[in-house]
């Protein structure tokens, strides 16, 4: 199926690695330019390289922490529009809540929900100007179903899906949706970590405590990343125009629920 978005531009923000990279790849089969971010510049530029073998359009790169008014203007003084963009940026850390402090609460906002806002804010103007705009961000299960020790988390990206279950009824009639996608078990450097720090926790070993997770899923298996990515590259098509103001649950059935 041809997605419609050949020559389009797109931003993905944490695309060195992990889900926005598989979001970059989908978009790049579909001739989409890309410009992807990531803090640490070798990997990236190793992606972008990776990228452009096999792209039917540029694909740019720019080092930055999206997190920071300082990392998103470098992104900006070099790009200013997008027809795309998909944010997305490393989780906050797990935890005890009683241990967080107001700065612990301010990063997981920053990274979580005020960066997206604030790229959101930048670029959704110029795409209703425009007549079309995708907007995809990727946040979490546990927006819908909470994990003990996740709540910096939950509680950014639940403030970030409020906000834009607002913005996208008023941005629709001018051609741009908005829409987030809720990750479940990715298999990722991300999620590596989680089960590392898990088997540390527990005292147990990293593959017993994976295949744990597997045995206990409806699946039986992780997510792949590809398969997040072309989920992400149908909500950006031509096609997804109707699509608005959603959540997608990407879990493989983990959730239990009739709707
Ligand atoms: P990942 O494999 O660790 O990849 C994260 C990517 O984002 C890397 O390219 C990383 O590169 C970049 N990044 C992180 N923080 C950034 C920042 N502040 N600015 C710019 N780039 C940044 O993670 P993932 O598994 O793809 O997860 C992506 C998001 O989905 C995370 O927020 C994660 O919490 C969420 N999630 C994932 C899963 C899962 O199963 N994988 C489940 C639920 C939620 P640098 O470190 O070089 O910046």
């Amino acid at each position: 199926m041809d997605m419609g978005i050949a020559g389009r531009k797109a931003l993905v923000c944490g695309a060195s690695a992990g889900l926005g990279l598989a979001c970059a790849q989908a978009l790049a089969a579909e001739g989409v330019e890309l410009v992807i971010v990531a803090r640490t510049e070798a990997p990236l530029r190793e992606a972008a390289a990776a990228l452009t073998a096999n792209a039917r359009a540029p694909v740019h790169w720019v080092a930055a922490d999206v997190a920071t008014e300082v990392g998103r203007a470098r992104i900006f003084a070099a790009h200013p529009s997008f027809d795309i963009v998909i944010t997305n940026a490393g989780g906050p850390p797990p935890g005890d809540f009683r241990q967080w402090e107001r700065e612990t609460w301010i990063a997981a906002l920053d990274a979580n929900m005020l960066a997206p806002i604030a790229i959101i804010r930048q670029l959704v103007d110029g795409m209703m100007e425009r007549g079309f705009g995708r907007i995809v961000n990727i946040t979490s299960s546990a927006v819908k179903a909470p994990v003990d020790g996740l709540g910096l988390s939950t509680g950014a990206r639940c403030g970030l899906t409020g906000f834009v279950a607002g913005l996208a009824r008023s941005t629709v009639a001018r051609g741009v949706t908005i829409n987030n996608i809720l990750p479940g078990t990715f298999d990722t450097a991300r999620l590596a970590g989680n089960f590392a720090a898990q088997a540390k926790r527990e005292g147990k070993d990293v593959q017993a405590v994976r295949e744990a997770r597997i045995a206990k899923h409806p699946a039986r298996r992780l997510g792949r990343p590809e398969e997040f990515g072309a989920a992400c590259a149908f909500l950006c098509s031509a096609h997804a125009g109707y699509i608005n103001g959603q959540s997608l649950l990407l879990d493989g059935g983990s959730f239990n629920s009739v709707f």
